[in-house]
């Protein structure tokens, strides 16, 4: 039986999701994309995982920094998981930010960040899942964005 794309995605969004947007800095230059395939993979040693589009601006920004932080967004954030899932050139300026230890954008207001070293990469599909080591990371007490169904939404009481 083929499974048609529209119907994976119909399908795999009734998996509610945080929200997150990945970022990298390579030199001077900052990237960054709203991605909802971030997974923790292993506590020791500390792995995630995210799947990032070959298409994607982001995808060539990762792999030349041969690293990434995970902004785990917070209620209120739809504005930032908007802007960087779209086609603007400039995504950070005006936008409260600050260096990570590795040196990648983290985003003011989150409820969590992780900072990632890139050890593995691997082709699947038109995305590239990379598996990064977890180097530093914090997490403050905000409420989590969450999506499901093609929608933000947020935790009820
Ligand atoms: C809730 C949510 C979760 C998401 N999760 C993921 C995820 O897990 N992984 C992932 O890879 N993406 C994910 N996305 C999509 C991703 O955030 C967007 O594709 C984002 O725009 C990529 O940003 P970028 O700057 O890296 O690439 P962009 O340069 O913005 O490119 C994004 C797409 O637009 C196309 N494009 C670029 N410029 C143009 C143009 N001028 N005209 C027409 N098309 C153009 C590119 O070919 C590419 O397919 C998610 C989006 C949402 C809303």
């Amino acid at each position: 039986m083929s499974v048609a794309g529209a119907e994976m995605r119909r399908v795999a969004g009734a998996f509610a999701t945080g929200v997150t947007v990945v970022t990298a800095a390579h030199g001077v230059v900052p990237c960054g994309l709203t991605v909802n395939s971030f997974a923790s993979v292993s506590l020791e040693p500390p792995l995630v995982l995210v799947c990032i589009s070959r298409r994607a601006r982001a995808h060539s920004g990762i792999e030349a920094a041969g690293g990434f932080a995970v902004n785990v967004l917070a209620e209120g954030q739809e504005g930032v998981a908007r802007l960087f899932a779209s086609l603007a050139e400039d995504k950070f300026t005006g936008l409260d930010h600050r260096p990570s230890p590795a040196g990648h954008p983290l985003l003011a207001g989150t409820c969590a960040w992780l900072d990632c070293e890139v050890v593995a990469s691997h082709a699947a599909g038109t995305h590239t899942i990379h598996v990064g080591r977890v180097t530093a990371l914090d997490t403050t007490a905000r409420p989590p964005l969450l999506f499901h169904r093609g929608r933000y939404t947020l935790l009820a009481e």
